[in-house]
């Protein structure tokens, strides 16, 4: 049995050598390049790839040339699963319990809501909202304007799951509750963080457009 060079998984965040399951090799002149062209001695080496800590399946995709030493392989470039990480502008320690959330994301649904939750908290924290509880804190940043209610909304039924998460004997999350858990929270990171910071962007944008334009 083969295996790959250590590679991070994208399920669950670990980093080991991966179990090659299927390989599947395409050369250059078979894409149509001339075979007595040496450049066209390059090709690609699609990899099925197992997880040992999770059992998950991944896609790698490897480049490499004959001229190359195989040892010297270009790196191979996973290219599924999508690393569903497109959020920017978090602060510091909200990025890193944010990441430490979709690291457990597809083990265990419960402790992603835990940690979802947590998230949830530090947004509270960033923002100063004051109150006995998440709820009373999430209420306050609606109140001041922090949040639209709307989205106070959203956040109540993340805390709510977050609780059921954190609480056997309240039930249990699924890996169905998972893209709803997920997507409740970049609901509130995006609107807090993201989209100030690309108004921010498209104003500096604007001013340097106004500057540029040639006086009349
Ligand atoms: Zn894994």
């Amino acid at each position: 049995m083969k295996f790959t060079k250590p590679v991070q998984c994208v399920h669950c965040g670990n980093t080991a050598p991966m179990k090659i399951v299927a390989s599947y090799e395409v050369r250059g002149d078979e894409k149509g390049m001339n075979p007595n062209d040496p450049l066209s001695r390059w090709g690609e080496t699609w990899r099925l790839i197992i997880c040992a800590a999770c059992n998950e399946i991944s896609i790698g995709l490897l480049r490499w040339y004959d001229f190359l030493d195989i040892e010297d392989e270009f790196q191979m470039k996973i290219v599924y699963p999508v690393r569903n990480r497109t959020l920017t502008g978090l602060p510091v320690n909200i990025d890193r319990a944010y990441d430490a959330a979709l690291k457990v994301r597809n083990i265990d649904s419960n402790a992603f809501a835990v940690l979802l939750g947590r998230v949830l908290d530090l947004v509270c924290l960033d923002k100063q909202a004051t109150g006995n509880s998440l709820f009373e804190r999430l209420n306050f940043l609606a109140a001041r304007g922090d949040i639209p209610q709307q989205l106070a909304d959203i956040a109540h039924q993340l805390r709510q799951l977050r609780n059921i998460g954190a609480h056997a004997d309240l039930g249990e999350l699924t890996s169905a509750e998972v893209p709803v858990l997920d997507g409740l929270c970049r609901a509130i990171l995006e609107y807090v963080y993201k989209a100030p910071q690309l108004l921010q962007v498209a104003e500096q944008r604007l001013q340097q457009l106004k500057q540029d334009k040639p006086s009349t």
